[in-house]
């Protein structure tokens, strides 16, 4: 049901503007798109970012990019503010990434188009519709009067490969705001409440090489001392607990006739309990070698805290929801495995919502499209939880 204050939104004109303008949002989808931004080519996420900062300005925003300083490889941000500033009201920050997992040329094989109600190609779902919709929403405020808040639209350019120099821009303008809504795609049709922290290790063995027939007890293996801690390791997973542990990449030794001196794995880490976070960085700090003559380096940690189910973000579910039943859909939430940068914002308290961009299928795949036909109601909806 939805609540008295929602009522107050004119959820009907904002669901009527956004199917008007879906074409608008479909062209600047794909202009985000054609302009190609894997986060490991720097120029190129900044382009796009370009294209983005240009639309914004186009709608009235305040405009700032943030520069990597973090490592120059890195893309740049842009900040943007919409709506007046008051004090009655925090901000709210929808909070995006532009960079993407394809290589430049990815086009080629993977063109943006149209097709069997599908708009299709490399970072539609995640996530260029997402940011296009956002500018949508804003936009549909400003034209029915409804931007009475200041709203702060930051999009990074290193979400997909750790947030290194997103993470510090997104926490401090999260500090600052009331609520983040996260504009990553949906899990099928759901808002995403919950989101599992990541974690990385790298587990470096170095043994000692001998002739595997002439020598063989000079050598300390370092590839079986490999063996026995991806084991331990691996035996922390406790599926319950929602935590995991997978060894994805290994390696080692040179020749099959030698005692190998090296070895080397990487470790996956999920967790979604905050508690539990601590709790494997101290197990991992805490491993030795079984042969004494091995030596074990252990790096990494816990990169993205978990995004746990707060009350404040159920707050915003509900809202959503309700919202959602105006405009004639019901919406569902759901967890997820694979990390945002709301995972950064939920671990400082502030209720954080995600999922709230593009509903389609094959994020990081090659059949990666978006639904065109839920593009609008969402826009509405995106729009509608902005209203206040
Ligand atoms: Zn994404």
């Amino acid at each position: 049901m939805a609540s008295p204050a929602n009522s107050k939104i004119p959820t009907r004109a904002l669901l009527a503007g956004a199917r008007r303008k879906q074409p608008r949002l479909i062209a600047f989808t794909r202009q985000l798109v054609s302009s190609e931004s894997p986060s490991d080519v720097k120029s190129a996420v900044d382009a796009c970012l370009a294209l983005a900062a240009i639309g914004a300005r186009g709608l009235g925003g305040r405009v700032k990019i943030h520069r990597s300083v973090a490592a120059d490889s890195l893309g740049n941000a842009l900040e943007a503010r919409f709506g007046p500033r008051t004090s009655a009201s925090k901000p709210i920050l929808l909070l995006g990434h532009l960079d993407t997992v394809w290589p430049l040329g990815t086009l080629q094989s993977m063109p943006c188009k149209v097709s069997g109600g599908r708009l299709w190609g490399p970072g539609t779902l995640d996530m260029k519709a997402g940011v296009a919709m956002a500018f949508t929403a804003i936009e549909l405020l400003a034209e029915t009067g409804s931007l009475k808040r200041e709203i702060i639209l930051l999009l990074t350019g290193d979400e997909e490969v750790g947030s290194h120099a997103g993470r510090p821009i997104v926490e401090s303008l999260a500090k600052k705001c009331s609520a983040v809504y996260v504009l990553e795609p949906a899990q099928g049709l759901a808002y995403k409440t919950a989101r599992k922290g990541i974690g990385s290790w790298r587990i470096d063995v170095a043994g000692i090489a001998a002739h595997a027939g002439v020598d063989f007890e000079k050598g300390a293996n370092a590839i079986r001392e490999l063996a026995r801690v991806v084991e331990k390791v691996s035996s922390w997973t406790d599926l319950k607990r929602g935590l995991t542990v997978s060894v994805g990449v290994a390696g080692g030794g040179t020749k099959s006739n030698v005692v190998p001196a090296q070895a080397w794995a990487e470790v996956d880490v999920r967790i979604a309990r905050r508690a539990d976070g601590l709790r494997i960085e101290r197990k991992f700090a805490a491993l030795q070698s079984q042969d004494p003559r091995c030596r074990l380096t252990i790096t990494g940690g816990i990169n993205r805290p978990p995004m746990e189910r707060s009350r404040g973000t159920v707050r915003l579910l509900r809202q959503a929801q309700a919202l959602a039943g105006e405009l004639g859909f019901d919406l569902d939430e759901a967890s997820t495995g694979g990390g945002s940068d709301g995972n950064f914002t939920a671990a400082l308290g502030i209720p954080t919502l995600d999922g709230m961009g593009a509903v389609g299928e094959g994020a990081h795949a090659r059949h990666e499209s978006v639904l065109v036909e839920h593009l609008a109601p969402r826009t509405a909806l995106l729009a509608a939880m902005l209203v206040g």
